[in-house]
């Protein structure tokens, strides 16, 4: 409900809102970049949803977020919105998004989760690796890199598992053949 005793800036706002079938109250006047209303009280700007928000429940921290179920940012009707923390928003963004910018998919085993939550692809990952190291500064950085105590224990262990035990047996091929051939 709205409060029957509304201040100006309050008579202001719902001035500026258009509600449409859904029952979102679109914003009818300025937007920011991102699709949400500008509202302006006094000297401050406000998102229009996370004003409505707060007149209906109470002021919002600044960290606190509002998460639109209706998908529709110009929308400020507080029924549509949900509060979240800045983590759990943006896993619900992400839990959205099933591949990666090249259109690789997120499937556990592609998928690297950093500590903050952030997902990378690997796929990704390996191409950007593969890329660096053709260049001569990343030869030299593998080079010396595979010199190090860190470098010999990772291919150490990585001779151990089956992938590496295969890569090795195929690059011992590669190399008979080349020697055969040359
Ligand atoms: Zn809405
Ligand atoms: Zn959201
Ligand atoms: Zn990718």
């Amino acid at each position: 409900m709205i409060h029957l005793a509304m201040t100006k800036a309050e008579r202001r706002f719902f001035r500026k809102i258009q509600i449409d079938r859904n029952g979102c109250w679109l914003w009818t006047a300025a937007t920011d970049k991102d699709g949400y209303g500008v509202f302006g009280v006094g000297d401050k700007y406000w998102r229009a949803h996370r004003f409505a928000w707060s007149i209906r429940n109470r002021p919002l921290e600044a960290h606190e977020q509002l998460h639109h179920l209706c998908e529709t940012p110009s929308c400020a009707n507080p029924d549509h919105l949900v509060l979240m923390t800045p983590k759990q928003h943006k896993q619900l963004h992400m839990s959205r998004i099933t591949h990666c910018p090249y259109g690789h998919e997120y499937t556990p085993e592609n998928t690297y989760v950093r500590p903050n939550g952030q997902r990378n692809c690997k796929a990704c990952a390996l191409e950007g690796t593969r890329k660096l190291r053709e260049t001569p500064e990343g030869k030299e950085q593998v080079r010396i890199y595979r010199q190090s105590e860190r470098g010999k224990e990772v291919q150490r262990r990585y001779r151990q598992t089956e992938h590496g035990k295969r890569a090795h047996r195929e690059s011992e091929a590669r190399r008979r053949v080349s020697l055969r051939e040359g």
